[in-house]
């Protein structure tokens, strides 16, 4: 890497300031970490005042294969299944890139385009370490963060904690914290709305940063490849070449009843999208439905004792979960799926929260009774608390700043 923090050109850095009246309301959003409620002024939620970054890691297994062990650098590493088996790239370097490989493809293909890559298998708690340490970062930043997976979020910074009104400055010291604190690089799209955000962030990957500001939404998104549009995949892309439309501009010919009639519902997204309409808010909150553990066992079982013992083991790991969120939950599933493969769920809603792996044993008999359990050979298992509730979350913050004003700083 000869620098790691080589950023790309925003080609539009813009301020023209204009004092946006709105309304003063709050909504509120709790912290899962430290247990703290804080209010955020609506405006936040304005979609066309937003400021909303997107970051997301580098190719981000293979990095941390690389950081890892030092002797991987610089070579293509696949982080995945083995080749002799039907296993998948779970993700590869940009070494492995460079010969066509890329996530989701067998490994058996990925070897055959590149055979001197390297597979290592993946080690998920190694990943999720280093998502917590990049998470904490983003709460030091905005409590307002959705995140998409282990190395993707979504943060909505137009009130931040540092008072700072330009979201690219925000998003390139994220990713300067990012680098010193793991060693790993991340690239990030600034933009209005989600949408954008996410589409920004591809176009300078890896290790950079696009922004669009709102002035240039229009423009961007009629140059913009339609295959480039988040939610068009290769068949939908096709089908779009087939009536004609190459990017934004060609889609924005076509009335949102025309787009519907070609697209289903997804034609009212579109229409909206290539005209950098997207009023989806950050969601902190959709992190988590359910927590669940499953396991697939070596060898199909009857015997009931072996059977507790596993559920026993899978009530701790998830009533660990739970506490280590600070959530509770009301809704508890048992899943079974039998020897030849048929599966069943069975759930039961009670009438007071669930923590502890205790409170999940004693509920689990009678789910259990309703299943085969004992007479038909099981092959899974697996048991999820869902109904989710986050515990205690006073008492009441304002820890931002009020008085900010919006501007137009990008
Ligand atoms: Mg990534």
């Amino acid at each position: 890497m000869d620098d790691p923090l080589l950023i790309a050109p925003c080609n539009a850095l813009v301020n023209h300031t204009k004092p946006q009246p709105f309304e003063l309301s709050f909504y509120t959003s709790s912290c899962q970490s430290c247990k703290k409620l804080y209010l955020y002024p609506s405006f936040c939620l304005m979609h066309s005042n937003r400021k909303i970054v997107h970051i997301d890691m580098d190719a981000f297994f293979a990095s941390v294969e690389q950081l890892d062990d030092p002797t991987l650098r610089g070579k293509p590493l696949i982080v995945g299944g083995s080749p002799d088996s039907r296993g998948v790239v779970a993700a590869c370097s940009y070494e492995a890139r460079k010969f066509g490989i890329h996530s989701a493809m067998s490994a058996a293909k990925a070897a055959r385009l590149c055979p001197h890559a390297i597979f290592t298998r993946p080690r998920m708690s190694r990943y999720r370490e280093v998502s917590a340490q990049i998470m904490e970062i983003f709460h030091e930043y905005t409590d307002l963060i959705e995140p998409l997976s282990v190395d993707e979020a979504f943060l909505d910074l137009t009130v931040n904690t540092f008072c700072e009104p330009s979201a690219s400055i925000l998003a390139n010291k994220i990713r300067r914290d990012i680098f010193s604190r793991t060693g790993l690089t991340a690239s990030a799209g600034v933009s209005c709305n989600k949408f954008l955000a996410k589409v920004a962030t591809d176009i300078n990957k890896p290790n950079g940063i696009t922004v669009i500001p709102p002035h240039l939404v229009l423009d961007f998104l009629g140059r913009l490849p339609i295959g480039k549009f988040y939610g068009v995949g290769s068949a939908t892309e096709k089908k779009m070449e087939r009536i004609g439309v190459k990017n934004g501009s060609d889609l924005r010919r076509f009335t949102r009843e025309e787009l519907v009639f070609h697209f289903g519902k997804s034609g009212k997204f579109f229409f909206d999208i290539c005209r950098g309409e997207d009023p989806r808010p950050v969601e902190s909150s959709s992190v988590r439905k359910s927590i669940g553990s499953e396991t697939t066992l070596s060898e199909d079982i009857l015997e009931m004792e072996i059977i507790h013992q596993i559920l026993e083991q899978q009530a701790d790991s998830v009533a660990h979960s739970l506490a280590r969120r600070n959530f509770g939950g009301y809704t508890l599933t048992l899943k079974v799926r039998y020897h030849d493969f048929t599966t069943i769920t069975r759930s039961a809603t009670m009438k007071s929260p669930l923590f502890s792996s205790e409170d999940i044993m004693l509920c689990l008999p009678r789910l259990l009774a309703a299943t085969e359990a004992g007479q038909r050979k099981v092959r899974l298992l697996g048991i999820t608390v869902s109904t989710l509730f986050t515990k205690n979350t006073t008492p009441i913050q304002l820890r931002l700043p009020f008085t900010m004003e919006y501007t137009d700083n990008w």
